[in-house]
């Protein structure tokens, strides 16, 4: 069964910056400014309703797929695809904006298996603000369900057949650290077990593994590295002494001892967030320079120049803060980054492809 479906040229117009070369407005290889009628498309029949639906429907209508209750996944997963197929720019613009919408975190209205569905649309179509978008909703819907109702097997697959190898590197992360609240200990026994790890198929269970050790190596490494590391000087740096000093602190092992020195269930991102905002009690016990600015410490008004920890002064709800001088905090800053754009290597091995 076919379907003759016609089309008014100018509705296309509206629609795309360029309709030249379009297969929807050519007939035997000739451009026509005449609606579609002996053209045969091979879209999805979905696709092409969607497309009439963008074209038109009243502005109101339109407008009330912003609205969670009457949003029609479907439908503009189907008009994304045409109008990509056919360049007709405003509409992919609505159906991404949309999709957005619905997909940002922290007011994510999809459902798991529909982010999924839209992620794999979004890599596929190359889809760049909508990878993103998708792929930070997902993550966070995981962070949010710690008892692993989600199925992190299924989610590393997927990430795996779009390729997404740093996404993959999140999840085998995150399926690491999770809460303790999802181990349980095995009756008279002093071993565990970690139920949410029980789907990972055989593969994914030894990428973890792997992944644990790579890790855990790394973690034991790393203090002593930080300790010999001659931090860079900023050209606004006035005194880099004290830059040094503050960093030599902050991994040194009285420190260390001072903090959890083993990061519960190996959440290095976790310990070096805590690095980058809680101040060694050492450096609070040592009066600084008085030229030295920090933005950690606030001197006491009127008084002396002698710095007085900022847990003197809490302020409601505060956040914690970096403390490093710039130099410092540059440096840490550097080391996150690259851990977290290496991750899934602890994982997967080596991004160079062997020869
Ligand atoms: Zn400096």
């Amino acid at each position: 069964m076919s379907i003759v479906a016609q089309i008014h040229h100018f509705q296309l117009e509206r629609s795309s910056s360029s309709l030249a070369d379009n297969p929807l407005v050519l007939v035997g290889g000739q451009q026509v400014r005449k609606p579609v009628g002996s053209h045969v498309l091979q879209d999805k029949v979905e696709e092409f309703r969607a497309l009439c639906w963008a074209l038109y429907a009243p502005p109101q209508e339109t407008a009330l797929q912003y609205n969670p209750a009457n949003f029609k996944l479907d439908r503009i997963m189907d008009l994304f695809l045409i109008s990509h197929k056919y360049r007709l720019e405003s509409l992919q613009t609505f159906a991404t904006q949309l999709l957005v919408h619905h997909c940002s975190p922290p007011y994510t209205t999809c459902r798991t298996p529909e982010l999924e569905k839209i992620l794999r649309l979004a890599v596929l179509n190359k889809a760049l603000p909508l990878i993103k978008v998708a792929e930070e909703a997902l993550l966070r819907r995981i962070e949010e369900d710690p008892l692993g109702s989600i199925s992190m097997a299924r989610l590393i697959t997927l990430a795996e057949e779009l390729g997404m190898r740093k996404l993959q590197g999140k999840l085998y992360y995150h399926e690491l650290v999770r809460d303790e609240a999802s181990t349980l200990k095995i009756p008279s026994s002093t071993a565990y077990n970690f139920p949410c790890a029980e789907n990972l198929t055989e593969k994914q269970t030894s990428v973890l593994f792997k992944g644990y050790r790579s890790l855990l190596r790394y973690w034991r490494h790393l203090p002593g590295e930080a300790r010999e590391k001659k931090v860079s000087k900023l050209t606004s740096c006035k005194n880099h002494q004290i830059c040094q000093r503050e960093w030599d602190s902050a991994w040194s092992v009285e420190t260390l001892k001072d903090r959890d020195s083993f990061p519960p269930n190996l959440d290095i991102l976790a310990s070096l967030e805590k690095i980058r905002t809680s101040r060694p009690n050492s450096l609070n016990q040592t009066p600084l320079f008085s030229f030295g600015i920090t933005r950690a410490i606030t001197p006491a008004p009127n008084t002396s120049a002698t710095p007085v920890p900022i847990s003197t002064f809490p302020l409601p709800n505060a956040q914690p803060q970096p403390w490093m001088q710039p130099c410092g905090e540059k440096e840490l800053n550097d080391l996150v980054k690259r851990l977290q754009d290496t991750l899934a290597d602890h994982f997967l091995g080596s991004h160079v492809p062997s020869a």
